[in-house]
């Protein structure tokens, strides 16, 4: 990694996966969840972005202009408020097709949206963004793809996947891989040289000993990061006010993947830093 560059890349993370790049001259927002409507409301109501919480958060954050906005999958709690920040904050809408149909939904027009596909690349000024093929955590309760507009307020369950994907960021300043959601593709990331790993680890502890070992393996060894930051680990039926928290035992075993990273990141000497919201780090200065 550079020397002096590396230091300019901030990162601010917002809950669950959605994560805030810039180097002073580029935003990027990987996926955009900022309302965290009630559990009682996703099981049993219809969700919709939340205005008031949706500028709340990035103005707290000293968010005030985006570029890009990359879309891991079209999940809810991935998707469901990246058109209002692209509105609110201009840029681009990167995602799957069921992506750019949220997008269309909340009248978002096509010049300002691109879909994206596995090994595609694309350049945000210094950063560049490639696109890698994902599989979604085991569990995945809304599968298939939205194939037409959607306009909230809608069931949670209308937000259909669309297929996942994971992000290679590189910078002058060093490269981040954005993992979110928690399972592999054995040999999809050989050979990439990652300073920081975003790695989801929700519902990680409920998984099998195996699972959570072959994820280690084609995720974490296969990378060689130098820092892990875990996301995708808090309960984001928790509004972004109050105190950050883990996924409640139902969802996950948050203890048994803390104990997990605690071991294999002690035994191969890579510090793992449980991000703060709203706290703008440097993830390449070290
Ligand atoms: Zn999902």
């Amino acid at each position: 990694m550079g020397s002096g560059g590396g230091t300019s890349v901030e990162a601010v993370f917002f809950g669950t996966t959605t994560v805030w790049l810039s180097d002073g001259a580029s935003g990027i927002l990987i996926d955009g969840f900022l309302s965290r409507p009630s559990l009682l409301r996703v099981a049993f109501g219809r969700v919709a972005p939340d205005l008031g919480r949706i500028t709340g958060a990035l103005a707290r954050a000293g968010v005030t202009r985006l570029d890009a906005l990359f879309v891991a999958h079209s999940h809810y709690d991935h998707v469901m408020d990246a058109p209002e920040i692209v509105k609110h904050l201009g840029g681009r809408l990167f995602g799957s097709e069921s992506t750019l149909n949220v997008g269309r939904g909340a009248g978002l027009a096509e010049e300002s949206m691109t879909r994206i596909a596995d090994g595609g690349e694309h350049t945000v000024g210094a950063f560049t963004v490639r696109v890698l093929a994902a599989v979604h955590s085991p569990g995945n309760r809304f599968r298939g793809t939205i194939d037409e507009p959607l306009v909230p307020p809608v069931r949670a369950s209308s937000y259909r996947d669309g297929g996942c994907f994971s992000f290679f960021i590189t910078h002058p300043g060093g490269s981040l891989l954005i993992h979110p959601s928690a399972n592999f593709v054995p040999g999809k990331f050989d050979g990439l040289d990652v300073d920081v790993l975003y790695l989801a680890t929700g519902a990680l502890g409920v998984q099998p000993r195996r699972f959570q070992d072959d994820y280690w393996r084609h995720v974490v060894e296969a990378t060689r990061p130098g820092l892990i930051v875990p996301i995708h680990w808090d309960n984001f039926f928790v509004s972004l006010d109050r105190r950050l928290r883990p996924l409640p035992p139902v969802f996950d075993r948050f203890a048994a993947t803390k104990a997990f990273l605690d071991r294999r990141s002690e035994e191969a000497r890579i510090p793992v830093r449980f991000p703060e919201p709203f706290e703008v780090t440097r993830p390449f200065a070290r």
